[in-house]
């Protein structure tokens, strides 16, 4: 099911008495998400991913715009009559009941012309549970359960009544790291098998890396940039997204153009075209950097740090925006980094500019690429 939004705003009242102002918590969103995809919701806290989910759910009614589910507008459609499955950070599971019994409730709740027999609802509850594996745990209850086996209940619980769009909101936050990585992969695993259009709200850059068709990225309220996921790290729109993206941070630092050059405060480090003299943003990837004793952009090292197949070499430089620079170095190089000074030539494709005021990505000519 194709899912369309069309300049979608949600505006909410100040919660500060003293102001009137009100926020804006989803701005004149429009985008469409394709049949069968899954589509990453990403931003800081409170920038409006669980605002937007929930007018896809119909949870809350949009100030302005309209939500379609392919061809049909349900944007004045409560949630129950939307088809939609839904799942929180917080599994919310009923504590009194069994698994089994948790996954068929919404069954056990479809009315007249809806209703199943018990054979197909005990199918049904059987195959969600299976598609989650848990289909074992049925007669446990949620407080005998690990939070990942608690959210696959909840997931299981979504997932049973077929709905035509499946809304996850912060789903793995609550799970630790290994079980986070397990479950988002589950998530993956169940979406392609199902086919069913989703949307995965979550703060983390690179589970929304890993686990989208697409990602939206957001910030207070405005859609900052919709691609692939690669294509949001390798080609950002902007600055926000840019350091968004990617650990260890990108690397920004004051520069300039000047008659064709790329200068990173006074050292002269690679060719651009096509972009007039201007003041600019220079942002590095941290595998962006080449360890080279003659080249251009000339640091201070802290330290290096050993992260097994790579070394992160700590430095400084004058035009640092942050507080230290971190380029990743492959591990065979590390004999090479003594010394209080390090050079380093630069990757041009892992170089990108950005206006200093309105920090909107310079794409015109550019960095020379030459041979990458
Ligand atoms: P996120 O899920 O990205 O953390 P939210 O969608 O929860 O962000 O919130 C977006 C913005 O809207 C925040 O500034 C938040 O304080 C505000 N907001 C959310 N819900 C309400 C509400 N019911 N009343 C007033 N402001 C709200
Ligand atoms: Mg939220």
């Amino acid at each position: 099911m194709k899912v369309v939004l069309q300049n979608l705003t949600k505006r909410f009242p100040s919660r500060n008495k003293k102001s009137s102002e009100e926020v804006i918590a989803v701005n004149d969103f429009n985008f469409e998400i394709p049949d069968g995809k899954l589509i990453g919701l990403l931003g800081p806290s409170g920038c409006g991913k669980s605002t937007a989910l929930n007018l896809i759910s119909g949870l809350l009614k949009p100030t302005s715009g309209r939500v379609l589910f392919g061809d049909d507008d349900v944007t004045d459609l409560p949630p129950e009559l939307r088809g939609v499955g839904l799942v929180f950070q917080n599994y919310a599971l009923y504590p009194h009941l069994t698994v089994k019994e948790n996954i068929m409730f919404p069954l056990e709740n479809l009315k007249g012309a809806n209703r199943l027999s018990k054979e197909e609802m005990e199918r049904r509850v059987q195959q969600a549970a299976d598609l989650v594996q848990i289909g074992h745990l049925m007669e446990r209850k949620p407080s005998e359960m690990s939070g990942g086996q608690q959210q696959r209940v909840a997931i299981a619980r979504a997932v049973v009544k077929l709905p035509k769009v499946l809304l996850l909101d912060e789903p793995l936050s609550n799970l630790d790291a290994r079980l986070r990585l397990q479950t988002r992969e589950e998530i993956r695993r169940i979406q392609r098998e199902t086919g069913i259009t989703t949307v995965f709200v979550t703060h983390d850059q690179e589970e929304a890396m890993s686990i989208s068709d697409m990602i939206v990225v957001m910030k207070d309220g405005v859609i900052q940039q919709i691609d692939q996921p690669q294509s949001v790290y390798d080609d950002p729109a902007n600055l926000f997204v840019a350091k968004f993206l990617g650990t260890p941070p990108i690397n920004v630092f004051e520069g300039s153009v000047k008659n064709g050059r790329l200068f990173i405060g006074s050292d002269d480090v690679l060719p651009v075209s096509g972009v007039a003299d201007r003041p600019v943003w220079v942002g590095v990837r941290p595998e962006g950097f080449v360890l080279d004793e003659n080249g251009p952009l000339q640091c201070e090292r802290i330290g290096v740090e050993v992260m097994g197949r790579d070394i992160s070499v700590v430095a400084k430089h004058p035009a640092l925006s942050g507080i230290s620079i971190r380029a990743i170095i492959p591990a065979e190089h590390a004999p090479k980094v003594n010394g209080n000074a390090v050079c380093f030539a630069l990757k041009p494709y892992k170089v990108h500019l950005f206006e200093r005021d309105s920090e909107v990505r310079i794409r015109e000519g550019g960095v020379q690429h030459g041979t990458p």
